[in-house]
């Protein structure tokens, strides 16, 4: 009987194919395909868009900071690249596909309000951000200023700066709130500084950065504004103008809801044409005489040739489904999945919610009294609910100031239901500490 409920339940045909693939037993609960409580939403069927969703049917994911769930669409894509280079071979395949690469640039544009010419894809955000950051013309005694909860990759570049280059770095503190201080920023700087680099979203502590104030400050200076948004990307609309940043990162695994080993940067077009990025290969520079080359105009020096093509073709799905769905509705639903967990985590005994801010996300932090992040994610995988812990090695300054070696999250996305949040409260509620 048991057997007919979990079929009933899986009702998409990508759904069933991959209960199928994974080979799950019949014993394991299935999630409801359709949510009980959720409040009609008129940007997002929340129906629908679980059921485009093949992993819902396997998992609770609330990893979405991590790795969310791609949807079918995005897996296609893929696969049938894939599937086309195993016919044709790579290049004959890149050919093939010329349609939709090309449109990959054009659709992560659109995406952050970019203008054509703007956009390299890479494989990764950290990749995106480095490629900006040692491209920018840094000498020894200029100033960087940056944030308490600036993402580990970045600071270790500004570390290895200070090393080799000998830039200052400055952190700027934090307000009352946990958001980094505009004021404090504007205090900060002074004739050496050279650059503003900033998280928009850390993975650690649930809160939005002002990136826009921090645009204001950075554009009346004249500073060059380099804003990490890998989790703000895919999770809320972004608008490169009203932020006022003149380079961006972005990474596709993650709120995107793209494959794995995508990312892309965003570089204004007059500074890009200032910037002179180290790895540059024949796709990036044309080598026209013995002695000399030419970089490629905009964003073009940062794009190299070699690449994942298959991941590009999903990478261009996926910004295409999420801007289908409307990044607007994407957010309101995250908000509104998020703080119904933020009041269900406050009900369970020694569990606290850890976020910071003054605008909150997806990302859910917290502890839980009495118990080792690492035990407790694992039991909760053991139940298939997947969540995500951060170290103090993530973001050491603001995890440091806090005392906390490290944090569960719990990051929420569209597709989620309110009934996984339930489940999921129940579970934490449950584990033995
Ligand atoms: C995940 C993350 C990155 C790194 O992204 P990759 O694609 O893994 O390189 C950078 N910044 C923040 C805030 C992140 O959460």
């Amino acid at each position: 009987m048991r057997q007919f409920a979990a079929r009933r339940r899986l009702t998409s045909k990508a759904q069933r194919r991959l209960a199928l693939a994974m080979k799950l037993p019949h014993e394991i609960e299935l999630p409801d395909d359709v949510p009980r409580h959720d409040p009609p939403d008129p940007g997002i069927d929340v129906v629908r868009a679980r059921r485009e969703t093949p992993g819902c049917a396997a998992t609770l994911h609330l990893n979405n900071a991590g790795a969310a769930l791609m949807p079918e669409a995005v897996v296609d894509a893929v696969i049938e690249h894939l599937r086309l280079e195993a016919a044709l071979g790579g290049y004959e395949a890149a050919m093939r596909a010329e349609a939709v690469l090309n449109r990959a640039p054009d659709a992560a544009a659109a995406l952050v309000g970019a203008a054509r010419g703007e956009i390299a894809l890479v494989e990764s955000a950290t990749r995106a951000w480095d490629h900006a950051f040692w491209a920018l013309p840094l000498a020894a005694g200029d100033r960087i200023l940056t944030g308490e909860s600036e993402y580990a990759s970045n600071f270790l570049a500004f570390l290895q700066a200070e090393k080799r280059i000998g830039i200052r770095i400055h952190v700027v503190p934090s307000d009352e709130s946990g958001q980094i201080s505009v004021a404090e920023l504007e205090n900060a700087i002074d004739d050496r500084t050279r650059l503003i680099a900033i998280t928009h979203v850390p993975s650690t502590g649930g809160l939005v950065n002002p990136a826009a104030a921090i645009g204001r400050v950075a554009n009346a200076a004249g500073i060059p504004y380099l804003l990490d948004a890998c989790q703000s990307v895919g999770q809320m609309p972004i608008d490169v103008g009203e932020i006022g940043c003149d380079m961006l990162s972005a990474t596709g695994r993650k709120y995107l809801r793209g494959p794995r080993g995508t990312g892309f940067l965003y570089v204004a077009r007059a500074l890009a044409e200032k910037m002179e990025p180290i790895g540059i290969d024949m796709n990036a520079a044309d080598w026209v005489a013995r002695d000399r080359y030419h970089l490629k105009p905009g964003a073009a020096r940062f794009q190299n040739f070699e690449g994942n093509i298959a991941g590009r073709a999903g990478l261009c799905k996926a910004i295409e489904y999420a801007r289908a769905w409307g990044l607007d509705h994407i957010q309101a639903r995250i908000r509104h999945l998020a703080g119904r967990l933020r009041e269900g985590l406050a009900a369970v005994p020694g569990a606290t919610v850890r976020d910071l801010g003054v605008e909150q996300c997806g990302i859910v932090t917290f502890t839980l009294d009495g118990a080792d992040s690492f035990e407790v994610a694992d039991e909760l995988r053991r139940q298939r609910i997947h969540i995500g812990v951060s170290l103090a090695g993530h973001a050491r300054i603001d995890m440091d100031a806090r005392g906390l070696p490290q944090l569960l999250r719990a990051s929420v996305h569209y597709y989620n239901s309110d009934d996984e949040l339930d489940r999921f409260l129940r579970a934490l509620d449950a584990i033995d500490r």
